[in-house]
């Protein structure tokens, strides 16, 4: 790690050209970024799953340009709303359309995979017969959706089928969900157990049982056990604790 001080901020964009121009010599550069003016910005789509483009050829032709990065399995999202409400500086980055890497690590975390794409889970077409891969028309659409995204961060969030204003609304609602399992203990919040800084590393903080605890997915079976074992406990702590991993209460 950088020391403190030091340490830059590297943007979305930044990260996405990074990701994208990984292996790419400077000359295949060069040539995108002069392609990059011949793509037809109005022609420009970016949804969920993919980004489409044109770009206009020698001779006048048109090729179709496209990316294409899986979109995020929701089935987890619900468990992520829940840990979201617990954080204050990523709902507000996120309500400023800012997607901060706390989030990215966040989703990692919960949902199993980032939502910042590494290059190989990024697929690539395009209609040209250029022998080089990625052509100069795939580089040239990653580095205009690297620009765009140092604009509109949001749209990362598009990209990986994430709906910003339906998770907001379902953060931000504070009504309790009968979809969602109780809190642990009948406790009336859950305590605040990740980092809310930019370069705090989720995962040293909070390990899978931990995060189960948090967001009280543990089994009833699990918390009786617990409530018996805290029950039965010695003035003394023993120094091996002998309840099944999963009931231990983090501190
Ligand atoms: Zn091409």
């Amino acid at each position: 790690m950088n020391n403190a001080g030091e340490r830059k901020v590297v943007s979305l964009g930044e990260r996405w050209r990074r990701e994208a121009t990984r292996d790419i010599d400077d000359q295949r550069l060069a040539a995108a970024l002069e392609a990059l003016p011949n793509i037809r910005k109005p022609m420009v789509r970016i949804r969920a799953g993919g980004i489409n483009a044109e770009m206009e050829g020698a001779m006048g032709s048109i090729h179709e340009v496209s990316l294409q990065i899986r979109t995020l399995p929701m089935k987890d999202w619900p468990t992520l709303i829940r840990v979201l409400r617990r954080s204050k500086s990523i709902i507000e980055a996120l309500s400023q359309a800012r997607v901060p890497r706390s989030f990215d690590r966040l989703v990692a975390r919960i949902i199993g995979e980032p939502l910042f794409p590494d290059a190989r889970s990024v697929t690539y077409g395009c209609s040209c017969d250029l022998q080089e891969s990625p052509c100069r028309h795939v580089l040239a659409l990653h580095e205009l959706f690297a620009r765009r995204l140092d604009e509109k961060p949001w749209e990362l969030l598009m990209l990986r089928g994430v709906d910003l204003h339906d998770t907001l609304t379902k953060v931000k609602q504070t009504e309790p969900d009968a979809d969602l399992p109780p809190l642990a203990y009948d406790v009336p919040e859950e305590p605040v157990l990740y980092p809310d800084a930019e370069d705090a590393d989720l995962d040293q903080s909070l390990g899978t049982p931990a995060l189960r605890w948090l967001v009280g997915d543990v089994s009833p079976r699990a918390i009786d056990a617990a409530l018996r074992a805290l029950k039965d406990l010695p003035a003394e702590l023993p120094s091996e604790p002998n309840t099944e991993p999963e009931t231990a209460p983090v501190s």
